[in-house]
C-alpha cells in the first residue's frame, strides 16, 4: 500500500511510495482527509508538538472504512478517528479529559497518521459516523468542528451572550459561528474574507473595521499574536478570551492592568474530549451544520492539496481516497 512519508520536513519532501502497515488495532481503509494547519505546519516542520516516528507519516484529520470486527464497531463501518493519544489510566483521562492525557499526544503527531490508504487505529479512538452525517461534515469534526466546540465550551458560554470569533472564514470560525448559534449565543466574526458571511455571524467586520467600543462577553482567537492585544480590548467587563493558535506568531505583549482590572480571563483550549465529539454528531441530528469544501483533490494529489493550504482559500480542502 501507498502513502506518504516525511524523510525530512519539507513540502518537497514529501514522497509517496510503499509503506508498511502501522498502528495498533482496528484495520481502516482510510476513505477521506481534510488538510489543516496542524498537518501543513507538521510537513513543514513547524508543528509544536513532538514528531515520531520518523520517517513520519501525518494526516490528523481523518475518517475512513473499518475492515475487521471489533466489540464496538463492525467491518464495513464508517469512523471517525479520534485523533488524541490517551491511556485511560492518568487523572486527567479518568476525569474525562483524556485530550489532556499525562502520556498522551496527537495521533498523526506522536504516531503514524492516516496519509496512507490502511492504518491500525486502536478501537477506543473510533467514533462510528451516524448516517444522518456526510463524509465531508464528519472529516470536519475531529480537528475543525471539536477545536471550536471545545473552545466555546471551556468559555462557560451562556444563553444570550456575544461571542466574537477572530479567523471568521478559517475552519474553526466557520464551524463554530454555527454551533455557537445552534448555542443561543450572539454571534458576530472577524474576517476580510466575504465567505465569512452566511453562517450564524449577526455581523462580520473587516480586521481594521471593528468599532472602537465593540465588546464581547467571549472571543475565540486562533490567530495569535498579531490580534492578540487587540482581541483584549474588544473583551467585556468579565469576559472571556479563549485561544487555542498562533497562526500569526506565539509571543504577544499584553496590558496586564487592563486584564485585572476588568477581571478578564484568558483561557486556553486544545483539542476537544470524546464525549465532546460524540455531542457534536448529536448537533448535528437536529441541527444543519454546512461545511464549505473549497476544493477535492484525490490522494495521489496530496502534495498539491498541502500547496493549496498555502495559498488564500475559502472552505474545506478534501482528499478523497
Ligand atoms: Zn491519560
Amino acid at each position: 500500500m501507498k502513502g506518504f512519508v516525511i524523510e525530512k520536513f519539507g513540502l518537497e519532501n514529501l514522497t509517496f511510495r510503499d509503506v508498511e502497515e502501522s498502528g495498533e488495532g482496528i484495520r481502516l481503509k482510510i476513505t477521506m482527509a481534510a488538510i489543516n494547519p496542524l498537518d501543513f505546519n507538521l510537513v513543514n516542520g513547524k508543528v509544536v508538538y513532538g514528531v515520531a516516528p520518523m520517517p513520519h507519516i501525518a494526516g490528523s484529520e481523518v475518517i475512513g472504512e473499518v475492515m475487521d470486527d471489533g466489540v464496538s464497531v463492525r467491518k464495513g463501518q464508517r469512523v471517525i478517528v479520534y485523533n488524541r493519544i490517551f491511556d485511560s489510566t492518568c487523572g486527567m483521562c479518568i476525569s474525562g479529559n483524556e485530550h489532556l492525557c499525562v502520556h498522551g499526544g496527537i495521533w498523526g503527531v506522536g504516531t503514524n497518521g492516516g496519509f496512507q490508504e490502511y492504518v491500525r487505529v486502536p478501537e477506543k479512538n473510533l467514533i462510528r459516523i451516524p448516517d444522518h452525517v456526510t463524509d465531508v461534515q464528519a472529516v470536519s469534526i475531529p480537528i475543525a468542528a471539536l477545536t471550536a466546540y471545545h473552545a466555546i465550551k471551556r468559555s462557560n458560554a451562556h444563553v444570550g451572550e456575544k461571542i466574537l470569533f477572530y479567523g471568521a472564514a478559517g475552519n474553526t470560525g466557520v464551524l463554530g459561528m454555527q454551533i455557537a448559534n445552534i448555542m443561543g449565543l450572539d454571534v458576530y466574526g472577524v474576517s476580510n474574507n466575504e465567505m465569512a458571511k452566511g453562517y450564524g455571524a449577526v455581523k462580520i467586520f473587516r480586521r481594521d473595521e471593528i468599532p472602537e467600543d465593540f465588546t464581547s462577553d467571549i472571543i475565540i482567537n486562533p490567530m495569535g499574536s498579531e490580534v492578540f492585544q487587540d482581541s483584549l480590548n474588544h473583551l467585556s467587563r468579565g469576559g472571556r478570551l479563549v485561544t487555542f493558535g498562533i497562526l500569526t506568531g506565539r509571543n504577544s505583549e499584553i496590558d496586564i492592568a487592563n486584564i485585572y482590572t476588568s477581571e478578564k480571563s484568558i483561557i486556553g483550549s486544545t483539542g476537544g474530549t470524546r464525549q465532546e465529539l460524540e455531542e457534536l454528531l448529536e448537533i448535528m441530528r437536529n441541527h444543519q451544520i454546512r461545511v464549505p469544501v473549497d476544493s477535492t483533490f484525490r490522494f495521489e494529489e496530496l502534495v498539491t492539496a498541502l500547496k493549496r493550504h498555502a495559498d488564500k482559500h475559502s472552505g474545506r480542502i478534501i482528499v478523497k481516497y
